[in-house]
């Protein structure tokens, strides 16, 4: 009932990049791998021949089959802009490629429907300088990651961008630099001997979400066997149940998921969890019945938030990560067990926090990350 084959980069069919770009180290190691991989390589010269290829490349290819290198403009580091109305938990995006090559439905990647291919910022050999400008105050624990626009992992092996940013921040613990993926691309990382405040993530479902929404992604036996060598080599770990989606008998098989973590994980190296019910802005939902025709991800009725956002009906989300909350706080004690995108009197139904803004929730992480695990 799983999701397929793990789609990787030699599944790439056509590189897109600037010959004036290959003294970035990311972009040269790109352009020697890719000939193993039997893509089509073609150098562009400035943007309006890059438009023109893909004008071209469009009729002819998924947009996930092409990967484009170019240098990135903008600012690499950046708050998680949440959403209004509800409390977030302060976590920072660093900007290293947009788009992914899985096919998840439910991404909100989705709905940039003009973008096509996947763009891999090649400008990032002083990325970890953009977090030392940023994240200066050693007295404050700061939770930072790459897997916004993209899976973290999905082809770090060739990027190595996780490796060079581990190395450059190791030293300062209040770092906690999180990748987040649904791969099972961890081998490569895990000779590092200085791990600093590294977190290893993994975004869970159980195996009847993966084998309907998140195509060319690892199963669920997978990811999980990767979080323990990950766990093994000293890495610290974190899961996101995030979109949970409901089916017949979901909870039952969502609690075979926290079961399999917890016979497999090391408790004490899990230092969040995050919970998720899927959600979607207004609009999604066409997007999605246009794209994935047969898909049932929207047929259950949901309703517009303080967010403008469609949910489950808040009974409905706080029975469910009661369910969660209680399973989690029993299964890994040390571990912080947070919601995205939620409001207030969910997390105070759930949890009994009674958080009046984001500031709060992100000291009250700051603490159990300080007195649990530094
Ligand atoms: S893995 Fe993440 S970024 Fe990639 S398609 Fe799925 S939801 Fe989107």
């Amino acid at each position: 009932m799983e999701a397929g084959k793990l789609k990787t980069f030699y599944d790439i069919r056509v590189l897109l990049f600037r010959g004036e770009d290959l003294h970035y180290t990311l972009a040269s190691r790109i352009v020697d791998k890719i000939s193993l991989s039997g893509a089509k390589t073609l150098c562009y010269k400035d943007e309006e021949e890059l438009g023109r290829y893909i004008e071209t490349f469009r009729n002819i290819y998924d947009s996930k089959e092409v990967l484009i290198l170019k240098e990135f403009p903008g600012r690499k580091f950046q708050k998680c802009p949440g959403s209004p109305g509800v409390i977030c938990c302060n976590y920072y995006l660093l900007n290293t490629c947009f788009n992914c090559l899985y096919d998840c439905t439910y991404c909100f990647l989705n709905s940039y429907l003009n973008s096509y291919g996947i763009t891999q910022f090649i400008n990032l050999d002083k990325l970890h300088e953009s977090i030392f400008e940023h994240a200066s105050d050693a007295s404050r624990m700061y939770r930072i990651g790459t897997g916004e626009f993209t899976d973290s992992l999905m082809m770090d092996e060739i990027t190595g961008i996780a490796e060079n940013l581990i190395m450059r921040t190791s030293r300062h613990r209040n770092i906690f630099l999180e990748f987040k993926t649904k791969s099972d691309c961890v081998d490569h990382l895990l000779p590092i001997k200085e791990k600093g405040s590294t977190v290893l993530a993994w975004t869970l479902n159980t195996p009847v979400n993966i084998s309907r929404y998140e195509k060319d992604t690892a199963s669920l036996d997978s990811r999980v066997d990767a979080a323990a060598k990950a766990g093994d080599a000293g890495f610290y770990l974190a899961f996101h149940f995030d979109p949970i989606i409901t089916y017949d008998g979901f909870l039952n098989d969502y609690d075979s998921v926290l079961n399999k973590l917890s016979e497999n994980i090391n408790p004490g190296k899990v230092v969040w969890v995050s919970l998720g019910c899927f959600r979607y802005s207004p609009g999604f939902k066409d997007i999605i019945k246009h794209k994935y025709r047969d898909s049932v991800l929207t047929c259950e009725e949901m309703f517009p938030g303080v967010d403008g956002k469609y949910r489950y009906l808040k009974k409905r989300r706080i029975e469910i990560y009661s369910f969660f909350y209680k399973k989690l706080r029993a299964l890994f004690p040390l571990a912080y067990v947070y919601f995205c995108m939620e409001s207030a009197d969910v997390w105070y139904s759930v949890t009994g926090n009674d958080f009046a803004s984001s500031d709060e929730l992100e000291a009250a992480m700051g603490h159990s990350l300080r007195s649990n695990f530094l």
